[in-house]
């Protein structure tokens, strides 16, 4: 069954949970329905794809580990200089690392061999190669299961409640 996205009383995406849940939280009156696809569970209680608590709940930071498994999925698996997409994908650093370029979220993007070899010790712009998108980390780790979620057309109408997927 469906996932629903929790949001916070700031309307900020908060964490993903399952729809009996969301059920539960509306009914005990801690959270409302802000989305909901048009499936009746009960009547008068249409099944929610997104709810907002009603009280703000402060979350401590969680720092996403930088790994080549996060950053494939941050850039979609595709290379982030020809838009190439599949198996056999490398990690380009922006700014080479033989020259001061560091292991960081906006310094690491997903490239193809052939764009990768291309762009050999060059900066992007030396090797006129344009970045796609602009490499950053991400907001947090719900972000990546709420992108795959949007991309997947699963929950389109997430998308509005988070930023830069
Ligand atoms: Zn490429």
């Amino acid at each position: 069954m469906s996932k629903v996205l929790v949001l916070n009383a700031s309307y900020e995406p908060l964490n993903i949970t399952s729809w009996r849940r969301a059920i539960v939280l509306v009914i005990k009156g801690k959270a409302e329905q802000v989305e909901h696809n048009g499936r009746f569970i009960y009547p008068e209680m249409p099944l929610p794809t997104v709810i907002r608590l009603r009280n703000y709940v402060r979350v401590p930071y969680k720092e996403i580990p930088l790994t080549r498994r996060n950053i494939l999925q941050r850039d979609d698996h595709t290379c982030q200089y020809c838009g190439l997409s599949g198996d056999g994908l490398t990690l380009d650093h922006v700014v080479p690392r033989s020259r001061g370029g560091g292991d960081k979220w906006d310094n690491i993007v997903t490239a193809c061999v052939r764009c990768n070899v291309k762009k050999g010790n060059r900066t992007p712009r030396e090797a006129s190669m344009p970045l796609r998108n602009p490499p950053r980390r991400p907001h947090s780790s719900l972000y990546f299961e709420v992108t795959r979620q949007v991309k997947s057309g699963t929950h389109a109408e997430w998308k509005k409640y988070v930023i830069g997927v």
